[in-house]
Order: structure tokens, then C-alpha cells, then sequence
């Protein structure tokens, strides 16, 4: 049966392309949840540093708050300073002034010292921020490149299924049918030269009555160990 095999033969070019294509039409999206994880961990460290920022304008604002408190309290003792009656109120008083001065300028200090840390957040969550965008601008450019490389693969396939479509008539029910059962099993491979006295598939060694019967296409011949159906091909195989 030569134009059976024939036909095969071309189902099977057709076949392997298409279990090929299938295959990367499931990686392709596997390549963007790389950059889709890298962009999700810029965004944290973006979260993290704005986090950092806001805390720190925060007690800076109390501070400042406390800072006015303290001014406003030294302010308020000094008034009072002339209307205590005694030296020893006066001296307990302007201790209390001198007292809240001290503290005022630590805090000054202070705030002077957060404005350095406040700048440097600052640069920071710009510095994420440009990150993240370029990262955002990355993953946008790879689904396009994506995107376009599955609607060729689509494009290709709906092509091989119409080649396959105008085969399938002259293939007689009984060996399609085989023919696909195997091919599915064998993830796309279903039909395999003898190459050197072996199977073109496992690799496992033919018994010579099966490379006969190979050789002589009276019928279908599979291999006994993986069921592919077996072909006989001069550039494999001498007899
Ligand atoms: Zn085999």
C-alpha cells in the first residue's frame, strides 16, 4: 500500500508542525510571567520606599509641631519671668527657660538632620519609581512581541489545518484513525523511518521479520515497542 504510507507521510509533516506550534503557542506566555514577576517586586520596593518617606515626613511634622510648642512655652515663662517675687522663683523659672531652650535645640537639630534623611527618601522613591516604569515599559514591549508571535504561530497552524483538511478524505478511515491514536500517545510523532535496523522512534532494534514486512509495505507495520507505524527509507536504512 505505497500511496497509503505516501499520504501519511505528508499528514505526518503536517502533523509534527502542528504539535510543534501547539507546544510553543503554551510556552510563549511562560516567557512574560519573568518580567510580569520582576515588575511585581519593583512595585513592592516602590511601596516600601514611599512607605519610608511618609514616615518620615510624618515625625518630621511632629517635630516641627513640638518644636512650636516648646518656643511658644519659653516665649510664655519669659513673659511670666517679671512678675515672679522672688530670687528664688526667678532662678527656678529662668532654669525651666534654659531648660526648654536646650530641648528646643536638640529638636532643631534634629529636624535639620531629617531633612538630609527626607532628601535621600525622596531620591529614592524617584529612582523606583523610574524603574518601575522602565520595567512597565519592558513588559508592555514583550506582550506585543508575544502577542505578535502567537497570532503568527495561529496563522500557521489555521494554514497546516487546511493542507491537513484536503489530505484526510484519501486516507482510509481505519489507518487515520491508528495513525492519530499513535499520534497523540506520541506527543506529535507517529510515523518514523527504520533507521539502521532500529526504530526511527525508540530506537529500539526491529526484529528482521518486521523490517521485512516493512520493506515489502504489505500492510501497516508498527513497532512493537511504541506503536509508531514504521516506514523503510534508503537514506536510513540498508538492506
Ligand atoms: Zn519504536
Amino acid at each position: 500500500m505505497p500511496d497509503q504510507l505516501e499520504l501519511l507521510k505528508r499528514l505526518q509533516a503536517i502533523d509534527g508542525e502542528l504539535f510543534r506550534l501547539r507546544r510553543a503557542q503554551q510556552e510563549k506566555p511562560v516567557e512574560l510571567e519573568q518580567v510580569q514577576a520582576e515588575a511585581a517586586a519593583q512595585e513592592a520596593t516602590l511601596k516600601a520606599a514611599e512607605a519610608r518617606l511618609t514616615a518620615l515626613q510624618l515625625a518630621q511634622k511632629e517635630r516641627e509641631v513640638e518644636l512650636q510648642t516648646r518656643e511658644a512655652n519659653v516665649r510664655k515663662l519669659q513673659g511670666q519671668l517679671f512678675q515672679v517675687k522672688t530670687n528664688k522663683e526667678y532662678t527656678a523659672m529662668q532654669h525651666e527657660i534654659d531648660s526648654l531652650k536646650a530641648d528646643a535645640s536638640l529638636l532643631e537639630e534634629a529636624i535639620l538632620k531629617a531633612f538630609d534623611e527626607i532628601d535621600e527618601a525622596t531620591t529614592e522613591r524617584q529612582q523606583r519609581q523610574a524603574e518601575l516604569a522602565q520595567q512597565r515599559e519592558r513588559l508592555r514591549a514583550e506582550r506585543e512581541r508575544i502577542e505578535g508571535e502567537l497570532a503568527a504561530i495561529n496563522e500557521q497552524m489555521a494554514q497546516l489545518d487546511r493542507s491537513r483538511k484536503t489530505l484526510m478524505p484519501d486516507v482510509p478511515a481505519p489507518t487515520l484513525s491508528a495513525y492519530e491514536r499513535v499520534l497523540n500517545i506520541r506527543e506529535g510523532l507517529a510515523l518514523v523511518p527504520v533507521v539502521d535496523n532500529s526504530c526511527g522512534g525508540c530506537h529500539r532494534r526491529l526484529r528482521p521479520q518486521v523490517i521485512n514486512q516493512v520493506y515489502l509495505k504489505a500492510d501497516l507495520v508498527t513497532c512493537e515497542n511504541c506503536n509508531r507505524i514504521l516506514y523503510f527509507d534508503e537514506t536510513h536504512s540498508k538492506l
